[in-house]
């Protein structure tokens, strides 16, 4: 498929999935609009890369539907200038959403292969901000911290302790929380000494597997 017709795709998702739905940051919605998202799925998967749903990233692993990695980024409130943790690298397409406004992002992925390909598709794509860490992020990933937003891509039984610890007071961690089936995405706010809880709504993401987090 050719760049232009790609990039008609591209600001069609933007105006068709994302807009609709409510998503108004225009930090955001430029991101959306820059990322070649194509560039993270598949070959096979290229002609439905802009598409309304999830998609194969090989592993058992799925690249989130769009318009749920939008309200995740939305909900990180960020406005240039942060250092954020992801945890869930997968394809590296929610890292670089992140990393088009951001200044940094330290993203973890437990499966090796999947690291090693999300950190040659970043470097492909131009990335320099983000690094790629291979390990379980239920443990965060302290020598970085600490951080003005967490975010998890992928489901867990309840909140990993180190997340809060390794989040600055003012800082938000965006995490999808239930059973291994659906979860509730849960937006936490660190407070001095306190945390602030609020449930966005219902999603499906892929387990969160490790020490704090489900067993297998
Ligand atoms: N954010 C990704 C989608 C990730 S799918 C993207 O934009 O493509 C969830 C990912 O979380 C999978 O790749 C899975 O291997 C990873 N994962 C699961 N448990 C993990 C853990 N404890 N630490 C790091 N990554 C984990």
């Amino acid at each position: 498929m050719q760049e232009e017709s790609l990039s008609l795709l591209r600001n069609c998702m933007v105006e068709e999935q994302l807009i609709p739905r409510g998503i108004s940051d225009e930090r955001v919605l430029a991101s959306f609009r820059k990322v070649p998202r194509h560039l993270f799925v598949s070959p096979e998967h290229i002609d439905s890369a802009y598409n309304d749903h999830p998609l194969p990233i090989g592993n058992g692993q799925t690249i989130s539907q769009p318009y749920m990695v939008a309200l995740m980024t939305e909900r990180l409130e960020l406005k240039g200038g942060e250092k954020i943790l992801e945890i869930g690298a997968g394809s590296g397409y929610q890292a670089a959403i992140i990393a088009e406004i951001a200044s940094s992002v330290y993203t973890v992925e437990r499966i090796e292969l999947l690291a090693k390909k999300c950190e040659s598709t970043l470097k492909q794509v131009g990335y320099k901000n983000v690094d790629v860490v291979t390990g379980d992020g239920t443990l965060g990933y302290k020598t970085a911290s600490p951080y003005d937003g967490i975010i998890v891509t992928c489901g867990a039984p309840g909140v990993p302790s180190s997340l809060i610890e390794q989040l600055k007071v003012g800082g938000r961690l965006v995490i999808p929380v239930g059973s291994q089936f659906s979860q509730v995405l849960t937006v936490i706010r660190k407070k001095d000494g306190t945390v602030e809880t609020s449930q966005i709504c219902g999603c499906v993401f892929v387990p969160l597997i490790g020490k704090d987090g489900w067993k297998r």
